[in-house]
């Protein structure tokens, strides 16, 4: 929750700032402010992981975990072929409506591509953090769009382990993601249960950027 706290103001102070942390279509904080949000929260986070007994009270005494998932718009191009770009557009914003009414006050969203979507959220456990990342897809596909209908999302992600860089956290979400696309999209899957059910092979440091 201090982690969360201390992330939060960082935001909020950075990006009254400095709007380019901003998209404009939406209003959520974009790739370049989850970028220098993501240093942060792991350089807080490891500096946790790392400190010793006799500097207890540095330690931040949070069991929870981080959870980073991100979110795709499933065929959104035949979205914008069948309606057009404009309401293409108000699928993007309604979508980050539904979004942040399914997630809490504290979790972290952005707009991390065109119809893609980052969350970052604290969760004690797996079942919590599927919970929530659930709750999303969810949201979405019971909505009723107008003229559209009905519009799902897929989702790949992953513990925000400390111990690893956040450029392979991205990657594996980025991997589950796609997983999940191939499963026949609107569902959420989680890296590390693919790799223990062998779907996955471990996503190597340095593998090439998949968006
Ligand atoms: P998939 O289910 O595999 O994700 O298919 P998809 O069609 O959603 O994915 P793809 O990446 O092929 O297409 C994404 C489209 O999103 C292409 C691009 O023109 C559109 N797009 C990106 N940014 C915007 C935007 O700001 N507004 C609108 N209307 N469309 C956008
Ligand atoms: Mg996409
Ligand atoms: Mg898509």
């Amino acid at each position: 929750a201090i982690v969360h706290g201390i992330l939060e103001v960082f935001t909020n102070y950075f990006a009254l700032l400095d709007s380019s942390q901003r998209d404009q279509l939406t209003g959520l904080f974009n790739r370049y402010s989850l970028e220098s949000n993501l240093d942060r929260l792991w350089s807080m986070l490891s500096a946790n992981m790392h400190a010793s007994d006799s500097e207890s009270d540095l330690r931040i005494n949070d069991p929870r975990t981080y959870w980073l998932c991100i979110l795709d718009v499933d065929h959104f191009k035949k979205i914008n072929q069948n309606f057009g770009h404009m309401i293409g557009d108000e699928v993007l914003i309604m979508v980050t409506r539904l979004l942040q009414s399914a997630l809490r006050k504290s979790d972290l969203l952005y707009r991390y591509g065109g119809e893609e979507f980052v969350a970052i959220i604290a969760a004690d456990d797996l079942a919590a953090a599927i919970e929530a990342f659930d709750r999303c897809r969810i949201r979405i596909e019971q909505f009723d769009f107008p003229q559209v209908g009905h519009v799902t999302i897929s989702g790949g992600f992953s513990n925000a382990d400390p111990s690893v860089l956040p450029q392979e956290i991205m990657n594996r979400t980025d991997s589950a993601l796609y997983a999940a696309k191939d499963a026949g999209r609107n569902r959420i899957y989680h890296y590390a249960t693919l790799v223990e059910e062998g779907v996955l092979q471990q996503v190597e440091t340095g593998s090439i950027d998949l968006f």
